[in-house]
């Protein structure tokens, strides 16, 4: 089903996050992975793509194997180092496996990687042109709560965002934030540009103090006090760290549903017992427990 005619449907949308297992490892631990997440019945699940595109079979395995476990699947589609037959290519075999939710992403070329002389993207904007020209896609994008790093400024930021919204993006979901405040500034900040596409939440249930001081450091995510001092206070306590990350998280939802947000996607990192607990702790509000 198109997340498109999700959105028209459903009042609030619940989405889980995996990745793909790199290549030559465990693919009966992916396939379960996929199945525990289903079973949560989350409205979607999406599956992340590696930049540099080698591992792209498994993100389409994954992918083609949530739909079969009955539930929307997104996948994810970076450009940064692509020509544009291969995207058709990729455009076509995930038709042909039933795949028609894309997130249409730049990517990040990986450390050491050159950009090849054939590559003919620039930005996801210029992804979401190709793929909705190829055939009838639901298409999302990536957006930035508090900006990309590469941008000079929000400003920047934001009129590059609207050039994506108009080559044809359903849908938006945010980078990971940890201050509802900063995901409210910035949907107003939408609403003034007339943005109007739709935005999915993006929450990280964090657990390992280890792993979260890596992607704040990339992504220019800021931590509140209030954060931080979990941090400080269980970050080397996996037990202690785990509950609070839940319990934060399922705070953040909470929030955010009570304000209006419509869309939440809960980067749940294969870790479909995380994602139980959280959506258990949500499952009236999510309407879940029907
Ligand atoms: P773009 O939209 O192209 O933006 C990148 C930068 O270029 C921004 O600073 C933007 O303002 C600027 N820009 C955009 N358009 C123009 C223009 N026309 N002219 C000049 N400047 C412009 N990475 C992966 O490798 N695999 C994944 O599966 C993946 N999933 C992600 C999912 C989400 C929800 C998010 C938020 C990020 C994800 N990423 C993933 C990371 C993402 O690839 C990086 O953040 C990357 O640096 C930017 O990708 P983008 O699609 O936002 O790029």
């Amino acid at each position: 089903m198109f997340i498109r005619d999700l959105i028209q449907e459903k009042p609030v949308l619940f989405s889980c996050e995996l990745f793909p297992p790199k290549a030559g490892t465990d693919l009966a631990r992916a396939d379960q992975v996929v199945e525990e997440t289903a079973a949560l019945r989350p409205d979607f699940i999406s599956v992340t793509y590696g930049a540099g595109g080698n591992n792209s079979h498994n993100t389409l395995r994954m992918a083609k194997h949530i739909e079969e476990q009955g539930c929307t699947a997104l996948a994810h589609l970076t450009c940064v180092g692509a020509n544009s037959e291969t995207i058709r290519e990729r455009l076509d075999e995930m038709r042909a496996n039933g795949v028609t939710n894309i997130l249409a992403l730049r990517g990040d070329l990986p450390a050491g990687m050159e950009k090849p002389a054939d590559a003919c993207f620039q930005h996801a904007e210029d992804l979401v042109r190709v793929i909705k020209s190829h055939g009838d896609f639901c298409v999302g994008g990536a957006c930035y709560p508090e900006c990309h790093p590469e941008s000079a400024d929000q400003e920047e930021d934001l009129l590059y965002l609207k050039r994506k919204a108009e080559a044809g993006c359903d849908f938006f979901t945010t980078q990971m934030f940890f201050d509802n405040n900063v995901l409210y500034r910035f949907l107003y900040k939408l609403y003034a540009r007339h943005i109007d596409v739709p935005v999915f939440a993006g929450i990280m249930p964090v657990t390992n103090k280890k792993q979260i001081k890596r992607i704040v450091g990339l992504s220019g995510t800021s931590l509140p006090p209030r954060f931080q001092s979990i941090l400080d206070k269980f970050g080397d306590d996996s037990a202690s760290m785990e509950e609070a990350g839940i319990a934060y998280a399922t705070e953040q939802i909470i929030d955010l549903i009570a304000n209006g947000v419509r869309g939440v996607h809960l980067y749940s990192m294969n870790r479909p017992d995380i994602a139980a607990r959280i959506m258990g702790n949500l499952s009236h509000i999510l309407g879940k427990d029907k």
